[in-house]
């Protein structure tokens, strides 16, 4: 999915303008792509006309070029499609005990996300109580006890004898002397959809009232995931899905069906077979991950909002000749103020986010200082001075340290970093919103 979209997304940026044709095109390619990544076809289907609605007749020109648009529309409603913001476990309220069922086919990482769960708790300063109602394999109620010690949690067991149902019911009460606040159900799944295992959790559900019912699901089944969570829901309810084994290479098109699916929210999603390896769903973060673009859209929705297409193309050409001259040098400034910082530029880029650590971090008050102090030294020189940086001579240095306040070593050192930054910029020829640089990641 990610190289067919972005594969999509260089046949837009590649044109000037974008035609109402244009942009059918592209969907086009977009909905195959979005096929081909397990999304549900009922929801490619929803989720293709919407963005054709919002762009066909909208203002497509808003600061943005027409690819750039169509990236912006198909990222917002790919966010839409998958809730707008973070939703988190609904805890009852005070002192209450809080049951929670996990629900989900064997192996698709129930006990094993029980106990990261529980871990999250506990930091939360819970006190929670991971319950074995997995009573077919001995196995699986050892597997929680190690991962509750590891996690360093109570385990309620009573062994493979009694049902689910009592063992739940006897649970609650232990929880209740023991003034556990919360507690986790770990049941059993079966290797595909069926009655016996429905009717089970519906037991459990008749013998204690359970708060929340989460449903895990396993991501590399990709389209199944999907129909899996569609069952649960129609048969015994589910409040909320955690999505594991996002850490494969899984493209994540389950995640963007599910809430499609079911109206239910992902509130978290596995990260890997580590017992921390829990976070939090964003949906926003999910739809890059899907578009393949990284933060990269995060960037877009800056610079489109911030920077002028017209001066940030010229821009990219002169930096490419190494026309770049004091001058743009202030402008780049401004604008990289107006993005909040050079670093967090660099974090966004796909592939150059390690990079970030390395740079200069310009988003605190020193840094803002001195970057007011090099517009002061930049509004010292004369006209000629900014444009060509090679009249600067020890003399005219001299002048510019009085007129900014500043001392000639200050000056030094940024006519140092400017040509630092020139041949930076010359090796990053789509920094700057630019899009002629073939290599670019967009
Ligand atoms: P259950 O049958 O639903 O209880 O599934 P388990 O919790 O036993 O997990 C099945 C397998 O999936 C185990 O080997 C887990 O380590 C693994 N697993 C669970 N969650 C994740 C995850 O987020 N990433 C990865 N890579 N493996 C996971
Ligand atoms: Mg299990």
């Amino acid at each position: 999915l990610t190289e067919k979209l972005q594969n999509v997304f260089k046949n837009l940026r590649s044109k000037g303008r974008l035609t109402e044709d244009d942009v059918k095109t592209a969907l086009k390619e977009v909905k195959m792509a979005l096929l081909e990544a397990d999304v549900n076809f009922k929801v490619v289907k929803g989720f293709i006309k919407s963005v054709q609605e919002r762009a066909v007749g909208q203002d497509v020109m808003n600061g943005l070029n027409p690819g750039q648009m169509v990236i912006k529309i198909v990222n917002e409603e790919l966010v839409n499609l998958m809730g707008s913001e973070t939703t988190e476990i609904q805890l009852q309220p005070g002192s209450a005990v809080t049951v929670i069922m996990m629900a989900g086919l064997q192996g698709a990482g129930k006990t094993t996300t029980t106990a990261k769960l529980a871990g999250k708790f506990k930091l939360k300063g819970k006190k929670p109580l991971l319950v074995a109602c997995d009573v077919y394999r001995p196995a699986a109620i050892k597997q929680l006890q190690i991962n509750g010690e590891k996690q360093g949690v109570e385990v309620f067991s009573m062994g493979d004898k009694n049902k689910p149902a009592d063992i739940a019911k006897a649970a609650l009460e232990h929880a209740r002397k023991n003034n556990n606040n919360i507690v986790i159900l770990d049941t059993a799944g079966r290797l595909h959809i069926d009655e016996d295992m429905m009717g089970e959790l519906q037991e459990i559900k008749e013998a204690v009232t359970v708060h929340q019912t989460i449903l895990v699901v396993d991501a590399m089944t990709g389209q199944d995931a999907v129909n899996v969570a569609g069952s649960f829901n129609e048969k015994i309810g589910i409040d909320g899905v955690i999505v594991t084994k996002l850490d494969g290479d899984t493209r994540g098109g389950a995640a963007l069906s599910i809430k499609a699916v079911t109206g239910r929210p992902i509130l978290y999603v596995g990260m890997g077979e580590k017992l921390s390896d829990l976070e939090q769903f964003y949906p926003d973060r999910m739809a890059s991950r899907i578009l393949g673009m990284g933060d990269v859209l995060t960037l877009i929705e800056k610079a489109g909002a911030e920077i002028d297409e017209e001066k940030a193309r010229q821009m990219t050409q002169k930096m490419k000749k190494a026309q770049f001259d004091f001058d743009d040098y202030l402008e780049s400034m401004n604008q990289m103020k107006k993005m909040g910082g050079l670093s967090s530029i660099m974090g966004m880029m796909p592939g150059l986010g390690g990079m970030g650590g390395k740079m200069p971090d310009l988003d605190n008050e020193e840094n803002e200082k001195r970057m007011a102090r090099m517009e002061a030294m930049i509004y010292s020189m004369t006209l000629e001075e900014r444009r060509n940086p090679d009249l600067l001579n020890p003399s005219r240095k001299h002048r510019i340290a009085k007129g900014a306040g500043v001392d000639i070593a200050e000056v030094n050192r940024m006519v140092k970093q400017f040509n630092e930054a020139k041949k930076m910029m010359k090796k990053l020829p789509g920094m700057m919103g630019g899009r002629g640089g073939k290599k670019g990641k967009f």
